[in-house]
């Protein structure tokens, strides 16, 4: 039996794929296909909330733990980890990046690669880090890929997506990162992006998903979703811009990121059956 669709995500901090792919992820796994996520690093930089039981030093594996919570609230059960070190990925060995990126494409054969947009969404360095040897990776992954032909999609926040999520946060008494800094995450421009996934369906359950990041539970973000029901507001869309094969004008915008693969009912498999018995699952 042929391998079922493949959706990849490749991030740097767990939490990353939950804020891109939870959505999707929890629309997709039921119809059969495949989810995996690779994160460069364990997060170790990152906050550790109060009543979360993780001290610095055992924060990686909490992470870990907790991203493994995450995506499996959502069906997807592959989640690897690169050894990079949260907030040190910019100076790390490009290379080095790119090769693990490329081993897990490799391994994972996925139809479908999704990474932040090229600013990283909040302008972290790790985030723009891990877009370019994305980037690179796919381009040595889709070179020899041969009658398969994988896309690559960015994720990232439109300009008014972005707004209004400041507003919400200014509303309900939040001062969200980068308010005030000129260089702070403002969003992508609105028409760049390509796909508009309806996640409303499973806005709740993308919702807890991102819950399962307990350490990340005092983040001024979460605090502002946890806060009444804010979280619909973020979690009933998810956008992404295709890169591979680059839109072309006239394209309709898609509303899943497997759309090109055909159908949206029944188990979806990976293209080289002929569309029938795709439709047949
Ligand atoms: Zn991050």
């Amino acid at each position: 039996m042929a391998r079922p669709l493949t959706v990849a995500g490749i991030f740097a901090h767990p939490d990353d794929e939950t804020w891109s792919l939870a959505g999707s992820f929890a629309l997709l796994v039921p119809k059969g296909i495949r989810g995996a996520v690779w994160t460069a690093t364990r997060g170790q930089a990152g906050q550790i909330a109060e009543g979360s039981g993780a001290t610095r030093e055992t924060l990686p594996q909490v992470r870990e733990a907790e991203e493994r919570a995450a995506m499996a609230e959502v069906g997807v059960e592959r989640v690897e980890f690169g050894d990079f070190v949260d907030g040190e990925v910019e100076g790390a060995d490009l290379n080095a990046l790119t090769t693990g990126v490329h081993r897990f494409l490799e391994r994972e054969q996925p139809d479908v690669v999704v990474t932040m947009e090229p600013g990283g969404v909040t302008t972290h360095p790790d985030h723009v880090a891990v877009t370019a040897a994305t980037q690179a990776a796919f381009g040595a992954y889709v070179a020899a890929a041969g009658e398969r032909a994988p896309r690559f999609y960015y994720w990232g926040v439109p300009v008014s997506g972005m707004a209004g999520w400041r507003q919400l946060g200014r509303a309900s008494g939040y001062k969200l990162p980068g308010e005030d800094d000129p260089y702070g995450g403002f969003g992508t421009p609105d028409d760049q992006f390509t796909c508009t996934v309806d996640t409303s369906a499973v806005a709740e359950q993308a919702w807890r998903a991102l819950c399962r990041h307990r350490t990340q539970a005092d983040d001024p973000w979460y605090r502002l979703l946890g806060h009444q029901d804010n979280w619909r507001a973020v979690f009933t869309r998810s956008q992404f811009i295709r890169v591979h094969p680059a839109p072309r004008p006239g394209d309709p915008p898609e509303t899943s990121l497997v759309e090109a693969f055909g159908g949206s009912g029944g188990l979806m498999e990976r293209s080289g059956s002929p569309p029938e018995d795709r439709a047949n699952g």
